[in-house]
């Protein structure tokens, strides 16, 4: 068989003994679950090759539900991320998404490439920006973006507040019926740019201002309030 692919590792569990079974995410067969024997025996030559958030060359055979590797090869390991506590947890919950949001075997160029894009991102742009982007555009590929042009109960273009289960801003006459969250005018301006923005937006949002971890905290408490999948990777990172 000897299939190649380009892929990202997204996910890597220990398998048996000495084996491992790897979530990755390629370009033209989407996620697939691999397996790869051996890979935790000492002197395995893959092993370095399969850790999370690692760029990889494999040779392998591809078949449903899982395929079987014979090789892999670093491509990228990322070393900018994985040095850096903030961007691993940041880097680790996109990780997790792509995981949750993609279908097995069915490939997804778009979700492929914003993923890949973002890893990269973390080299030169803050990994808080980079989460809000990325979840914002989870959000938007679900149809479930916030509404962010006016209030999203009675249309009043005066807002003052976040409303999760409404799905956007309220304006404060709205606020005092619905749960939601007040912020400042700032707070709001960076939550309603990364909203509006594609991936092709990053250098401009970055110039916004700071994205803080509370922002990206709005944005997960969207992604979880309307797809009820959890995320464990957000709870190590809401900690930091
Ligand atoms: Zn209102």
């Amino acid at each position: 068989m000897n299939d190649r692919i380009e892929a990202i590792i997204l996910k890597a569990d220990p398998y048996k003994e000495t084996g491992g079974l790897l979530q990755v995410f390629s370009k033209e067969h989407g996620r697939m679950t691999i397996l790869a024997k051996g890979i935790l025996k000492g002197n395995s030559k893959n092993a370095a090759s399969v850790q999370p958030i690692t760029y990889c060359h494999m040779v392998l055979d591809i078949k449903e539900p899982i395929s079987l590797l014979h090789s892999a090869s670093i491509i990228d390991f990322y070393r900018y991320i994985k040095e850096d506590i903030t961007k691993l947890s940041v880097a680790s919950l996109i990780c997790e998404m792509a995981m949750q949001v993609s279908s097995p075997y069915q490939p997804d160029e778009y979700l492929y490439e914003i993923t890949k894009e973002a890893l990269t991102a973390f080299n030169s742009y803050p990994p808080m920006l980079i989460g809000c982007l990325y979840v914002s555009l989870i959000l938007k590929e679900m149809g479930i973006s916030p509404m962010v042009d006016g209030c999203v109960v009675c249309d009043d273009t005066k807002v003052s507040a976040i409303s999760v289960s409404e799905g956007g801003f309220v304006c404060p006459r709205c606020a005092r019926n619905v749960t939601s969250k007040a912020y400042d005018a700032n707070f709001s301006r960076l939550f309603r740019y990364a909203v509006k923005a594609e991936w092709s937006n990053l250098s401009a949002l970055a110039k916004q201002g700071e994205y803080t971890l509370e922002l990206l905290a709005v944005f997960v408490e969207f992604f979880k309030d309307y797809t009820s999948i959890p995320l464990k990777s957000w709870e190590f990172l809401r900690k930091l």
